[in-house]
């Protein structure tokens, strides 16, 4: 496949003007494109599977905004919603129908949300989840897996994966260490190591919080039989279980990893896809723990724009499409993309793992279940590998330990061209004499 010699030249201007304003030119750190070490792309416009840059290279996108986009860029629908409920006002601080009607699609596709709040973002459905555990079960210890990222609360910023283990920082700076010390890590896939935990901690422990995915360290798909433990052995000591759907949560389908495995958390969180591509997340559960929340309970969480109109608005006709064949459509394209791929990565040190649309390059056979188990030399090739890639037109998240994420947008035609892109991508990244 021919390779495009990229003319970046007005996204290395911009990046340059950004960085004069902008801490390190970003609005988030893995946008800096520092583990692939480059400089990151502007983009400009998006259309389906495909964005065009500042300089008017196209690619196909498969970092979709980091998640949410699982139906495509500028889906008509989506715009229609966004205009129609933009010119009736976009926001007004009060109870709203739009909000209404989509905590009641949410509930019909999800019933274990019994009870809903709506935030604007990921961190706060996480941050607020936890804080109403610890307000049902008086209780302050939290139990989080290594390598699982949760939003950047103070408390979660211990051993929480990519964005952190990319820039070389396994921590944050700036946390107290007494918040730290409210954390405790546990080993994803490692089930004597989580009842030893438990035995230990378990009657302080307020809530244990997972990705019953994981996707922030790579995609470390767990059995399910080590997610039932976490659901039997919080029950035997009275902590609450929290699913961080945040990315799962309506991109495999309507009950995400919960309906999936069978297995009922306490509370679930929810971002990304629920908002449609605008800042929405919510945290989900069971009613008696989620009345603790004010103003029914002495739990605080407040916010100015939680439950925006626009936003809902976004998020509701997201789901309706999705609902109406969107994830069928996702599993099928998650199924071509393994489908094409299979015999073009036989020969390579490199598995794909992928869970419905969501997928991963390991760059080690076979695939990792938990962090600690990451080739972090192997992934020094993704660097080499992205690169080639968006030669190639193709655009997957600027780090070796992000997901990718394919859309209802994505036609056949777009998954072969990547098949092949991933393929030459892959010689020359293994093979450094060739460019
Ligand atoms: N939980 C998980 C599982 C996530 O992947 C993320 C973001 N990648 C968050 C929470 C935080 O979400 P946000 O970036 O919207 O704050």
């Amino acid at each position: 496949m021919a390779a495009k010699d990229l003319d970046l030249t007005r996204s290395k201007r911009l990046f340059a003007e950004a960085q004069a304003i902008l801490p390190g030119g970003v609005s988030s750190p893995v946008r800096a494109f520092k583990s692939v070490e480059g400089d990151p792309i502007f983009m400009q416009r998006g259309e389906g599977a495909v964005v065009w840059d500042e300089d008017g290279n196209e690619y196909i996108d498969y970092c979709c905004s980091w998640g949410p986009l699982a139906v495509g860029h500028a889906h008509p629908k989506v715009v229609a919603a966004i205009a129609e409920a933009a010119a009736r006002g976009t926001t007004f601080g009060t109870p709203t129908v739009t909000e209404l009607r989509m905590a009641q699609l949410v509930q019909e596709l999800q019933p274990l949300a019994e009870r809903l709040r709506f935030v604007s973002s990921g961190t706060e459905a996480v941050m607020s989840a936890v804080r109403a555990s610890r307000g049902f079960t008086g209780r302050e210890l939290l139990v989080k897996f290594d390598g699982c990222y949760h939003g950047h609360a103070d408390y979660l910023l211990v051993k929480a994966g990519s964005g952190l283990a990319t820039i070389g920082q396994p921590d944050s700076a700036g946390v107290p260490a007494g918040m730290a010390n409210t954390t405790v890590v546990a080993d994803l896939n490692d089930p004597e190591g989580f009842k030893e935990l438990m035995a230990k901690w378990g009657e302080d422990v307020a809530a244990v919080i997972v990705e019953p995915l994981p996707a922030n360290c790579g995609l470390l798909v767990q059995d399910v039989e080590f997610l039932r433990l976490l659901r039997s052995e919080t029950k035997r000591y009275g902590s609450l279980l929290i699913f961080d759907e945040v990315i799962s949560g309506f991109r495999l389908g309507p009950g995400g990893m919960a309906a999936e495995t069978g297995i009922e958390p306490d509370l679930l969180t929810f971002g990304k896809v629920i908002g449609g591509g605008l800042p929405v997340g919510a945290y989900a559960g069971r009613k008696d723990v989620m009345d603790v929340i004010a103003p029914l309970g002495p739990v605080y969480q407040a916010g100015t724009l939680s439950g925006n109109p626009v936003a809902m608005a976004a998020g509701h006709a997201t789901l309706e499409l999705l609902r109406d064949g969107g994830w069928d459509a996702l599993a099928a394209k998650g199924e071509e993309f393994e489908r094409l791929l299979t015999p073009i990565l036989k020969g390579f040190q490199v598995s794909l793992v992928r869970k419905g649309s969501i997928f991963w390059f390991a760059f080690q056979d076979p695939a990792p279940r938990a962090w600690r188990d990451v080739d972090r030399e192997g992934a020094s090739l993704y660097k080499r590998f992205h690169a080639k890639l968006l030669e190639r037109g193709v655009y997957l998240a600027p780090s070796a330990f992000e997901v990718g994420f394919i859309s209802t947008a994505h036609d056949s035609d777009q998954l072969e061209h990547t098949a092949q892109a991933i393929g030459d991508a892959l010689t020359l990244a293994v093979d450094k004499t060739r460019s």
